[in-house]
Order: C-alpha cells, then sequence, then structure tokens
C-alpha cells in the first residue's frame, strides 16, 4: 500500500455505529425510529397541548427517578443549552460572589462569564493542570460554589461532594455526566445539562434538578427587583416547568429523543446500570491505552479519569490527526480531540448509547490505522 491510499478497515474492525463524537453525540437508532412512528401525531402539534406537555411530564419525572431526587427537589427546562444555563445562573442564582473550579474549557469559559457580569463581585478562581482536577474550600463570601461533574474537554471527572462549611450553593455543571455518573442529590443544589450528550437527544435545551435551597435563592433573587431579561429568568422557567411547559417553543424531536434515551435507560436498571456501561466501555478503551506501545490515557490519575469521555494521547510518531482523519474515511467519525488542548490526542466519548463492544472494536481499529501509517 502506498502512503497516499488511504487505509480501509476490514469489516472485523469495525463497530455496529461509528458515532463517538462527546456531543452531538450517538443517537439510537431505535429512538429515531420511534420518532419517525410517533412524528404525524406529535411533531408540528401544539407545545401547550397535552400531546407535548404529556412528554415534558415525562421528561421531568424520569430525570427525577434517575437521579433519585429526594422530596421537595424540581426539575426545569427551558431553551437554550448549557450554555444559556450560565448566563441564567448569573441573572438568577448567584447573589454576590462565586467560586469556580477551573479545569478546562467549560469550567473556564463560565468563570470568564461570571467574571464579566458588572452586578456580580469577581469571582473566586481555583485552578488546576489539564488532566486534573482541583477542589473546592469554604469561602465566608462566596454564595454559589460552581463545580463540573465532567469536564468535556479534557477527559477528567470529580466526585460532587458539599465539603464542610460550603453555605452556598452548589452548582454543578453536569452537561456530559448526568445519567452516566453516580451522584448523590443532596450533594447538590442544582445539578444542569443539556440533552445531546448522556441522553443521545439534540442539542438546544437546558434542564437542572433543583433543591429547594435553590428555588428559594431563585424565587428571592427575581422578587429583589435586579433587572433579569425574561429568557434568563429561572423563576420564570420554574413556572413554565411546574406546568409541564417552557417558557418559547421547544424543540420537540429533542424532548422526545429525551425522553427515549432516558426511558431505555430506566428500562434497563436505571442510573447505576447506565454508570457501569459506561465504566465497562471505560475499561477497555483505557486498559488498550495502557497496555498499548503507542496510546496512554492523558489523564493520569486513574481515580480522574473520565468513565464518560476519554482523552487518549498518542507517541509522537503516530498523529492523531491520521488517525481521526483514517477513522473518518471508514465511518468512524469525531474521534478528534480538543483543539484547544493542542495535544496529540483522541477523545472519545463513552456516553450509555454507544455499545461498550463497539469501543472494543475502536481501539482495535485504532491499532491496526497506526501500524500502517
Ligand atoms: C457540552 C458542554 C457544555 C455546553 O453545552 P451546550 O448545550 O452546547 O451549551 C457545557 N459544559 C460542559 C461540561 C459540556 O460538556
Amino acid at each position: 500500500m502506498s502512503d497516499t491510499s488511504p487505509i480501509v478497515l476490514p469489516a472485523e474492525l469495525r463497530p455496529s455505529d461509528g458515532r463517538f463524537g462527546a456531543g452531538p453525540s450517538k443517537v439510537r437508532p431505535e429512538a429515531v425510529a420511534a420518532l419517525g412512528e410517533a412524528a404525524g401525531s406529535y411533531l408540528g402539534t401544539s407545545h401547550r397541548r397535552d400531546t407535548v406537555k404529556s412528554m415534558v411530564r415525562r421528561l421531568r419525572d424520569g430525570v427525577a427517578e434517575l437521579l433519585a431526587l429526594p422530596e421537595g427537589y424540581e426539575v426545569i427546562l427551558g431553551n437554550g443549552g448549557s450554555q444559556l444555563f450560565w448566563d441564567a445562573a448569573i441573572s438568577s442564582l448567584i447573589e454576590r460572589r462565586s467560586q469556580h473550579l477551573c479545569f478546562g474549557e467549560f469550567s473556564s469559559q463560565f468563570a470568564g462569564a461570571v467574571a464579566a457580569a458588572p452586578h456580580l463581585d469577581p469571582p473566586e478562581i481555583i485552578e488546576s493542570g489539564p488532566g486534573t482536577h482541583p477542589l473546592p474550600h469554604p469561602t465566608p463570601d462566596v454564595d454559589v460554589y460552581a463545580l463540573t461533574h465532567n469536564e468535556t474537554s479534557t477527559g477528567v471527572m470529580m466526585p460532587i461532594v458539599r465539603q464542610p462549611g460550603m453555605d452556598g450553593l452548589v452548582v454543578v455543571d453536569a452537561t456530559s455526566a448526568a445519567g452516566a455518573l453516580r451522584v448523590d442529590p443532596s450533594q447538590f443544589d442544582v445539578y444542569y445539562f443539556a440533552p445531546q450528550k448522556v441522553f443521545a437527544s439534540d442539542g438546544g435545551l437546558f434542564c437542572a434538578a433543583l433543591s429547594p435551597a435553590a428555588v428559594e435563592r431563585i424565587e428571592r433573587i427575581s422578587a429583589s427587583g435586579r433587572w433579569i431579561p425574561r429568557t434568563l429568568d429561572l423563576s420564570t422557567a420554574l413556572a413554565n416547568s411546574r406546568q409541564d411547559q417552557t417558557l418559547n417553543t421547544p424543540a420537540l424531536t429533542t424532548i422526545f429523543l429525551f425522553v427515549h434515551q432516558l426511558e431505555w435507560m430506566l428500562s434497563n436498571g436505571g442510573l447505576e446500570w447506565a454508570v457501569r456501561r459506561c465504566e465497562e466501555s471505560a475499561a477497555a478503551i483505557y486498559g488498550w491505552a495502557e497496555r498499548s506501545a503507542i496510546a496512554t490515557p492523558f489523564v493520569v490519575d486513574p481515580a480522574q479519569r473520565s468513565t464518560v469521555v476519554a482523552t487518549i494521547d498518542l507517541i509522537d510518531g503516530v498523529s492523531a490527526d491520521r488517525v481521526s482523519a483514517t477513522l473518518r474515511h471508514n465511518g468512524i467519525v469525531d474521534t478528534e480531540g480538543y483543539r484547544k488542548l493542542g495535544r496529540n490526542q483522541l477523545r472519545v466519548a463513552l456516553f450509555p448509547a454507544i455499545e461498550p463492544s463497539d469501543v472494543e472494536i475502536l481501539a482495535r481499529a485504532i491499532d491496526h490505522i497506526a501500524q500502517r501509517l
């Protein structure tokens, strides 16, 4: 084979589904088929009527069941995804000052948005180098502790724990973690995410689980006279969600696929089942990387290594860009590393929709390509 001819993977090195992106991520074909069947009576109908409202109810109930939310916790949703939720938090969750653990692109972007907000005090920022996570500590004037359950850019996960003395609200970006990592709801006040990752749906929606303390904070700030744009006012999202609606028109496809994935996960055993399925995929990819002569897990500490998004460094002689491009040529997509990290790296999503056996095949396919590049 000459250098320029593309490497073609043999049939046994082709996963049953080639989508390994960290978001938008693989949507299960069964969910798309179910949407096709329901389309005639569901798509193109009013979100203020029962056909759609009953789906929103299933979504809210399903999230509460999956996360085992205690009595008094509420599930809200609205348009705009996780980044919009950052702006909503700036508008209607942070009273004066927040603390941020910054250990990658997403956690740093939220902190940057807060730092630019003229009505808030400068945030307290605790950083750690790429491939690790810092820990929160209590600070007297902090009223929101902004944690990230899984830093999708670097593939680092961290446990969600309220340290003694942390009196503010614990507000967790769980965009790529919710539904795939264990969490104890007593340790958070807000756990927010978007459905294009673990929930194998489309983007554009945010969903958040709120503790009673978070509900109280949202209602108090809303009543305080602070000017809040309506789409960023979480009290409006709360009022609409209680009616199984959203402030403005949501994408009905996103809601449908989200509910389908949620109920698929619940019917298979719920959160613990989903967590273990991701752990199985993680064992396959990290186990391979540890044995491999061309690859190593980027995250050194196995406890911090994400079981939902794996980052794998390749040795200098093997170009990750060329490996990803060759995989793409073979229908295996979105294994490219996070650009801004600037490493010779692959990034592979391990979400519940992805078959662990496909992750094993992917690892062997990477070996096959590396030997031939
Ligand atoms: C994907 C992601 C986001 C951004 O989500 P959007 O819905 O695109 O705004 C934020 N935080 C984390 C941790 C993510 O993985």
